[in-house]
């Protein structure tokens, strides 16, 4: 464990993934010397992206490798338009009017001309930056590679069309599950995300630190906990988990918590959070919480460790971070079979998946009456995560699609 207060180092990571893993790292780190690696995305808080940036970033930069991380600027219009483009890709039905591509269109004019490419390979991610690829005749030993989070299988396709056009101008795309890709003419790659076991997210707490955290929010710590970590969107369904939460209370005195913020780049959260809030009024045991971004981390921790269940009850899915955190803590988790959901939890042996609000109603009933049960999927949840989705795997696979894209062809060896 690092020392409290100071980032973990690589060595700390030895005890949870072992040395070799971390000789590795420094391996293929070594054949990167000479080349930049330059992330950009929308907003440096809030949302799965900005969590594993915040901790990619310094790790590569501590294995010697020359990376940084940059922001393109928008304004409110531009990220209205950017969030429905993101519900459209996901399959929901949004109004688009040729006006939002105007504003899409306006707004990268400027980042294009505002945002300094630095790099050698440069990782854009998501929508919202996706026209920076225009810039690619003005750097013409750049490689460029599309990093998309989104399950974008069964878009809007007025959106696609539109993004396919700057999507095929790079290098690469990657994805985060097979299921979420799209005939390219581009090579795509495959990388699930991954979660920092040492973060201040992730990292073991003592048992003060949650009592006080459940103190500060007024929750019971001597009544189940039944949470639900997200930002307050639709595709999340915070309104769906109150109604599988009434069934629940029908049988077990519980109680509900939503841990959610508001990511920089995500203007509807505001009235979501009303609408939940709305919704859960005049029942008991419903606590609805605005993180503060100061104390997010260790919060959002401290909840997750607290709970008795912890539930994600998406409609829609990229990875869904948040199921990671939760069975790394080794937590039971009932989660909608979505996104990269079922990647992350095999139904009965590693979680709960549901299809429905009676469902999660059920799955969450069926935890909370069986400990023994609980205790056994979630040891597994946690094995599985361990193997697959912790931040050593994640830089490993960056490493190698870097050398990947500047190898195209050759064979690597190490
Ligand atoms: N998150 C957080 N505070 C909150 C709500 C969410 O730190 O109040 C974090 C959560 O812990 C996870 C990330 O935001 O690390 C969400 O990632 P996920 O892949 O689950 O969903 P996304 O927001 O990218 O759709």
């Amino acid at each position: 464990m690092p020392k409290s207060n100071t980032a973990p180092t690589l060595e700390d990571y030895i005890p949870i993934v072992g040395e070799s893993t971390i000789d590795e790292l420094k391996l293929l780190a070594s054949h990167l010397k000479g080349k930049k690696i330059q992330h950009i995305n929308s907003t440096k808080v809030g949302g799965g992206v900005a969590e594993m940036l915040n901790r990619i970033v310094p790790l590569m930069k501590e294995l010697g490798v020359d990376i940084e991380w940059d922001t393109i600027e928008g304004n409110p219009e531009f990220f209205n338009v950017t969030k429905k483009f993101h519900n459209a890709l996901h399959g929901r039905s949004e109004i688009l009017v040729d006006r939002d591509f105007d504003i899409y269109l306006e707004t990268a004019r400027e980042y294009n001309q505002n945002t300094k490419i630095k790099g050698d390979v440069v990782f854009v991610h998501d929508p919202q930056p996706i026209a920076l690829i225009q810039n690619k005749k003005k750097f013409k030993n750049t490689k460029w590679a599309w990093r998309c989070h989104i399950d974008v299988s069964s878009p809007n396709e007025r959106v696609w069309d539109f993004l396919s056009t700057f999507v095929e101008g790079y290098d690469g795309s990657i994805f985060s599950s097979p299921k979420f890709t799209r005939p390219l003419k581009i090579p795509q790659f495959l990388i699930c995300p991954a979660i920092d076991p040492l973060s201040d997210k992730n990292k073991p707490l003592g048992k003060q630190d949650i009592d006080k955290t459940l103190a500060k929010y007024g929750i019971n710590k001597n009544k189940p906990i039944i949470t639900q970590v997200s930002r307050y969107d639709y595709l999340k369904d915070p309104l769906g988990l109150v109604e599988a939460f009434k069934l629940v209370k029908k049988y077990v005195d519980a109680q509900l918590v939503f841990v959610g913020n508001s990511a920089a780049d995500d203007p509807e959260g505001a009235k979501v959070l009303n609408e939940v809030k709305e919704k859960a009024e005049g029942l008991d045991d419903v606590h609805i919480l605005l993180i503060p971004p100061e104390r997010n981390d260790v919060e959002v921790n401290a909840l997750q460790r607290a709970s008795s269940v912890v539930v994600q009850k998406s409609i829609k899915e990229g990875f869904a971070l948040t199921v990671t955190e939760a069975l790394w803590k080794g937590k039971p988790v009932v989660a909608s079979a979505v996104g990269g959901i079922p990647l992350q939890i095999k139904n009965k042996y590693s979680g709960l998946l549901s299809h429905s609000i009676e469902g999660t109603a059920l799955h969450i009933r069926q935890f909370l009456h069986n400990p023994a049960y609980a205790k056994r999927l979630s040891h597994n949840g946690k094995t599985h995560i361990k193997r697959n989705f912790l931040i050593t795997r994640l830089i490993r696979e960056h490493m190698l699609l870097v050398l990947a894209l500047f190898n195209k062809g050759d064979i690597i060896s190490l």
